[in-house]
Formats: C-alpha cells, sequence, structure tokens
C-alpha cells in the first residue's frame, strides 16, 4: 500500500511532484542535497506568473451586456504576506439588467483591495451590499475603508453587510461562555469604533431624501435590515448587518437564502463549509439562468459538492480556494528553492502544515472535488492561491492526478487581481485589466439632485466646514485677514 505522505493517486512520488512543477529543479536535479538557502531576487523567472500576460485586455469601462455576469478579483492571495500583485481576497460580482435591473456584489473585502477597486473604476454606489464568508481579517479589513468613504463619494446610502452569526465555540477559558463572534457584533462593534470618523465626514452630506429602503420582502432578506446603533436608516453612515443562520443549506426550502431580489432577479444562498473555527460560510449567486460559486477559504467537504452538482444542473462559475503544499510554501516563504532543513525550517513545515489542516484544500484535495462533481462546472477558478508560473503548474499536475482532462485556460484557471471573468450562457471570457498605478478615485457615478442637508451645517442648511474646529490657532488666508499669508484659492 502507497505511504499517503509520499505518494499522490497517480503514484507519483512527492519528489516527482516537485520535479514536475519545475519547482526545485535545480536542487534535485544537481544532486539532490537539502538545506540550500537560495533568496529569490527581484526578477526570479519562478516569482512571475505568464499566463496573466497571455489573456486579452479587458478595457476599463466596458459595459455590461443585458445576459452578462461579470466576475472581477480585486484581491486573490492567503495571508498573511500580501504581495505587490495580489491583495487579500475579494471578488465583485455584477449582473446585466436581462431581469429588469442590474446588481452588484462584493463578497469579501480583505486588506489592500480598495486600492485595485479604485484602479477598476468600481463606484463605491456599487459597493453596498458586502457579503463577507467568514470574519477573518484577510476577508473584511477594508469595510473599515468601504465603510468610511462611500459617504463622502457616492453611496449616500446604508452598507449592508452579509454574515455569518455566532459561531457558538464554546471558550475553553470559561468567561463568557461562548464569544459575540458575528456579524452583529461585529458591526456594532466597528460602527462604535468609526464614531470619530463618522462625525467629522458629517459635514457633508451623506443622504440623500428620494432614496428607497428595501425590506425584508423587497430583497428578499432573513431578517429585517435595521441599522446598527442610533443612525438614520436611510443615512451612509448607517451600517446594517444582515445575520445569516450559518448552519442552514437549504434542507427545508429557502432556509439558506441570504438575498432573493425580484427586481435584479438575483439571488444568493449561502452554505456552511469547514474553516478554522465554525461560523464560515460560502455563497451561491443565481441569476438568469448563470450561477456561480464563491466558497471562501473552506477545507475540503461535502456542502460545496452538493450546492455544485446544483439538483443536477451544474454551476457556471466555481470560485474555490486552494493552498499550496506546506512543504511548497514553507520553501516559499523562507526563501529556499529546495525544501530545507534544521530548526526554522521545520518550525515553518510545522506551521505551514497546522494551517492547512484547520483551514484549507490542498491542491490534490481542489481535484478530488472537481472530480465529484457531475456535471462539471463550465469554469473552475482556484483563489486563495499566490500565482507564479511554478507554483500554479505544480497545483495544475496535482488536479490533473484526479481530473486528467482539465487544462488551464479552458476548464480551469487560477486567479489574480483585476482579472475579469465575463459569462454568458454561450460563453466564459478570461482577461486581464491593465491599471494606472496613478489612477485617482473614480468620479461618482450617481450624483442625487436631493441630498439632504448635512449633520453640521450653517443656519441655512449649507455644509459647514468649521462647525467642529477650535480654529483659534489657525493661520487665516490673506482674504480672510491674515496678513499677507497665502491665497485663499489654494494657488
Ligand atoms: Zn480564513
Ligand atoms: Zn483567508
Amino acid at each position: 500500500m502507497k505511504n499517503p505522505q509520499q505518494a499522490n493517486p497517480a503514484g507519483l512520488a512527492r519528489r516527482d511532484m516537485l520535479k514536475l512543477s519545475g519547482l526545485t529543479l535545480g536542487g534535485l536535479a544537481a544532486n539532490g542535497a537539502m538545506g540550500a538557502r537560495v533568496r529569490a531576487a527581484a526578477g526570479d523567472p519562478t516569482q512571475q506568473y505568464s499566463y496573466f500576460d497571455s489573456l486579452d485586455e479587458f478595457v476599463l469601462g466596458t459595459p455590461l451586456e443585458p445576459d452578462e455576469m461579470r466576475i472581477t478579483f480585486l484581491g486573490s492571495t492567503i495571508p498573511p504576506t500580501a504581495r505587490r500583485v495580489q491583495q487579500m481576497m475579494s471578488v465583485f460580482v455584477e449582473v446585466g439588467n436581462a431581469k429588469g435591473k442590474s446588481d452588484s456584489f462584493v463578497f469579501d473585502c480583505g486588506a489592500g483591495v480598495v486600492a485595485n477597486y479604485g484602479a477598476m473604476g468600481i463606484p463605491f454606489s456599487k459597493m453596498d451590499k458586502v457579503f463577507i464568508t467568514h470574519l477573518h481579517g484577510d476577508h473584511m479589513s477594508d469595510l473599515t475603508h468601504i465603510y468610511c468613504f462611500g459617504p463622502s463619494q457616492d453611496r449616500k446610502s446604508p452598507l449592508y453587510v452579509f454574515s455569518h452569526g455566532n459561531s457558538t465555540v464554546a471558550n475553553p477559558t470559561g468567561s463568557p461562555q461562548a464569544y459575540d463572534d458575528g456579524v452583529v457584533a461585529y458591526c456594532e462593534n466597528l460602527r462604535k469604533a468609526m464614531r470619530w470618523h463618522t462625525e467629522s465626514f458629517s459635514f457633508l452630506s451623506t443622504g440623500y431624501q428620494s432614496y428607497v429602503r428595501p425590506t425584508k420582502e423587497s430583497w428578499g432578506l432573513p431578517v429585517d435590515p435595521v441599522p446598527v446603533g442610533d443612525d438614520n436608516a436611510s443615512d451612509g453612515y448607517a451600517m446594517i448587518p444582515i445575520e445569516l443562520d450559518w448552519t442552514k443549506r437549504g434542507d427545508v426550502e429557502g432556509d439558506n437564502v441570504a438575498y432573493n431580489n425580484p427586481e435584479t432577479g438575483v439571488k444568493v444562498t449561502h452554505f456552511p463549509v469547514i474553516h478554522c473555527r465554525k461560523g464560515s460560510i460560502g455563497f451561491k449567486l443565481e441569476w438568469n439562468g448563470l450561477s456561480m460559486i464563491y466558497t471562501g477559504d473552506t477545507k475540503p467537504e461535502t456542502n460545496f459538492i452538493n450546492q455544485a452538482i446544483n439538483g443536477g444542473k451544474g454551476i457556471d462559475v466555481m470560485v474555490h480556494e486552494m493552498i499550496v503544499p506546506a512543504e511548497v510554501w514553507a520553501m516559499k516563504t523562507l526563501g529556499l528553492s529546495e525544501p530545507g532543513s534544521g530548526s526554522v525550517w521545520e518550525a515553518a513545515l510545522r506551521t505551514a502544515t497546522s494551517v492547512q489542516n484547520s483551514s484549507h484544500t490542498p491542491q490534490g484535495a481542489f481535484g478530488y472535488l472537481l472530480s465529484q462533481i457531475s456535471p462539471r462546472p463550465r469554469l473552475a477558478v482556484a483563489t486563495h492561491f499566490p500565482v507564479a508560473d511554478d507554483t500554479v503548474a505544480s497545483a495544475l499536475a496535482s488536479v490533473q492526478t484526479h481530473c486528467p482532462d482539465m487544462q488551464q485556460g479552458k476548464d480551469i484557471t487560477w486567479s489574480f487581481d483585476r482579472m475579469v471573468i465575463r459569462v454568458n450562457a454561450t460563453e466564459i471570457k478570461q482577461l486581464r485589466a491593465n491599471v494606472s498605478d496613478f489612477t485617482y478615485c473614480p468620479a461618482p457615478s450617481s450624483v442625487h439632485a436631493d441630498i439632504s442637508t448635512p449633520k453640521y451645517c450653517t443656519a441655512d442648511g449649507q455644509s459647514d466646514p468649521y462647525a467642529q474646529l477650535d480654529r483659534s490657532t489657525e493661520i487665516l488666508s490673506t482674504e480672510e485677514g491674515g496678513q499677507e499669508t497665502y491665497r485663499k484659492d489654494g494657488y
């Protein structure tokens, strides 16, 4: 019998897998010596991802076709190290107006992703519904920015945050018996923590009068949309948690619906996955006969398989996480070109192995999952994965041991930041967006004529930028009475 530590189902030893992927060709071919430490230098070809350049360009601002579902990656890798080319997780999904009205969704918003949203020209007004698979920092830390700066731009309406309820995991040190660790407590605490920010920015208008508040019925929500804290329920600084029962998976029709909007035709459901601590969920979005699943982080498990089989209909796009082998992860983080030795190596390997065991889907398991889904997704996308020519080659080899016919680019692909996937009933196109590093924040896409009176305003209801200031030490412009100081118009 094969030793599972040494061989995969195709009978390839670990050493062969590494060689196949080109990960350690140099070291192993020379003499197999362990322990040589070669810091990956800038420009190292194993740190490139040439597939990116092989894709056609997505032209920024391309309007959505009525029958198009568009999936854009704004963040795509695993922590702790955000890479210059890959921020933490975020997937933006937009649908066309084939069912009446277009709609848009942010799935996770980890650290660094707002720079990519800006570069892609995605305005805050389209980022008003954020679905968070689990409350790990790499999936929610840029919510702070989205919340704080939406109302000073064009999201002058509440921020809706969909995520799991309390984990109910027992606290091993006793008191409290279990923590409030779900989305309601998260939003309550974030809202409180942002008080100085939100007051200070409330010299600007943060709402508009004709905003139509959604209801539990109009958006098909599991709960009434009620803001935390004392904000007006139509205001841009209202934060509205939509708590989802993470144990539900549709066993009773409709028990796992997060959002079901008849006006846009989009339905989002959720299902439990296995990741780090109870509570983590995956999402499925269905619209106009198209569907996509985003699992967030998870170990390989069966709920996802059932959701992807989708009652025999299958799904169009599967976005599922994948982790590099612990040994490869340790090599990459230590800057080694081959497996190492010694206490530092052992410690890195132990940590990587432990993270995989608590939380993630190994490459081969991703292939196994695919082998269990019939009909297969039209496109499988591996995400939460540090892409480079060597890591992807290794991962593809692992997937192909279970699904030999899977080809990169056609049936399977690996996500990277600013990758755009355009989906309709007949075609799925993968594109890459080239953006400027110097892009300005996108111009507001919706400007309201009936903006509400700012909280800090003058007697005649105008914005009062001075209302919250102590100006006693201010140096005034010449026009304001300063003695030959500076021009008021800024020049
Ligand atoms: Zn996580
Ligand atoms: Zn994660």
